[in-house]
């Protein structure tokens, strides 16, 4: 097989005459021995490149919250540029290895929440604050196979490792949710109203407790929203967030759907 002729734009496709399952399967298995490719910008050799390493590195002015966001929320980085593609490359083509990376920033971010946020550092090193990741949407979770912003947040809570510190992903969708990628302000708070829960069996965990919700990007705020407001129903008494990267106003936001 000609492999020049079956890469296009960077990735291996197969031959057209190749059968569609068949064309899956080899995509998969061809994935596994051809060069990676960086994350943020395509460059062969590593999963993330130290250019694109630099670029997400730019932290945002000062260490507090992104102004405007309720609940408060702390960002690594800029959701723009090499941290978008990504992010989306994570998120939704299952680019695991990214992960790592992305783990790093988004301790970071929820390190900064940590220790300036007066709620967070009332309740430790005594008291423990819950670290929830905000669920992906049934149909994209299934399509993935995982939940990639429950792993992420995983990985980023053990990097920390802070026992004060207790990640669990209590919360669930209790309905179907639109895609939220094509959706406004206002559209997307419409489609996410009420959409989320706790779980019964974690129900317990949520007495009086203070969380650090989690997410990859925040963009409208609408999807931490909801889940703040699942979470203060079963509960808790304090909730601020955590993400990898605030996609900036001036950013088209079409491609990120948080
Ligand atoms: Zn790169």
């Amino acid at each position: 097989m000609d492999e020049r002729r079956g890469r296009r734009g960077g990735r291996w496709t197969a031959p057209a005459e190749v059968p569609g399952a068949v064309r899956a399967g080899l995509r998969d298995a061809v994935g596994l021995v051809l060069p990676v490719r960086c994350g943020g910008c395509a460059a062969p050799g590593a999963a993330w490149c130290p250019g694109c390493r630099r670029a997400a590195g730019v932290p945002l002015p000062g260490s507090g919250p992104v102004p405007g966001a309720d609940p408060q929320v702390w960002a690594a980085t800029a959701c723009a540029g090499p941290v978008r593609l990504a992010v989306t490359a994570h998120k939704d083509a299952g680019r695991a290895d990214l992960r790592p990376e992305l783990a790093g920033l988004l301790a970071t971010a929820m390190h900064r929440a940590l220790v300036t946020d007066p709620g967070l550092r009332a309740a430790r090193p005594d008291g423990t604050v819950l670290v929830v990741p905000v669920p992906t949407s049934r149909r994209a979770g299934r399509r993935r196979g995982e939940d990639a912003v429950a792993a992420l947040t995983a990985t980023a809570t053990r990097r920390l490792g802070d026992p004060s510190l207790t990640c669990r992903p209590v919360l669930r969708h209790t309905r179907p949710v639109a895609d939220q990628t094509a959706l406004g302000r206002a559209a997307r708070a419409a489609n996410l109203a009420g959409s989320m829960a706790v779980r019964a069996a974690d129900l317990r965990l949520l007495d009086h407790a203070v969380c650090l919700l989690v997410d990859d990007v925040v963009t409208t705020g609408a999807t931490l929203a909801e889940a703040a407001r699942a979470l203060q129903a079963a509960g808790a008494v304090h909730v601020v967030a955590a993400v990898v990267g605030a996609t900036p106003p001036t950013t088209s936001r079409a491609r990120v759907s948080a």
